[in-house]
């Protein structure tokens, strides 16, 4: 039986970014599926947000981070929270993921961090449904597509997967 690993759905092919594109890494897509059985999610859509859809970004308004749209017009900041805490429970079997990086629903880390009366950004964020989901599921090995590029961090992912599903098995 395969590891099952969560995945940004995008990063699969899957047509569910903004603009009704994808981000396809190759790597995931064929080289690591021979050693996990994906399960992949797209919070933006999962969230009814659909395809083509306003890009959306995170804004720092005196400490308190809001998920908005990047003209303002709508605010997902709690459908997106709502929803993360309910998926990462249901996402409990899982023994990794691997994340879109710089995405304000998915990025794990240096996701650009608006400030709401400057309008100048940092790179600072965590996306919503990323930091959702460490926060209930704290051992949970996470990585971002990118890094996965680095030999280094690719094999420690990997070793970090392997050791949590082992872990899981013996406590289950
Ligand atoms: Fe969906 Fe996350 Fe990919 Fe954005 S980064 S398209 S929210 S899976």
């Amino acid at each position: 039986q395969q590891i099952q690993i969560g995945i940004s759905a995008c990063l699969l092919g899957e047509k569910v970014r903004f603009d009704a594109g994808h981000k396809t890494s190759n790597y995931c897509r064929d080289e690591l599926s021979r050693v996990f059985h994906y399960v992949p999610v797209c919070p933006e859509m999962a969230i009814g947000m659909g395809t083509p859809r306003k890009t959306i970004r995170l804004v720092d308004h005196q400490g308190e981070i809001r998920l908005t749209a990047t003209d303002n017009s709508f605010d997902v900041t709690d459908a997106m929270r709502e929803y993360a805490l309910g998926k990462s429970q249901q996402l409990d079997f899982l023994s990794g993921y691997i994340v879109c990086a710089k995405s304000p629903s998915c990025g794990m880390e240096r996701v650009k961090l608006y400030d709401g009366q400057s309008g100048y950004s940092r790179k600072a964020g965590v996306g919503i449904y990323t930091q959702i989901l460490m926060q209930q599921q704290p051992l949970l090995p996470i990585e971002e597509d990118g890094r996965l590029h680095d030999l280094g961090l690719r094999e420690n992912f990997i070793t970090r997967v392997f050791a949590y599903h082992d872990w899981k098995s013996l406590i289950a």
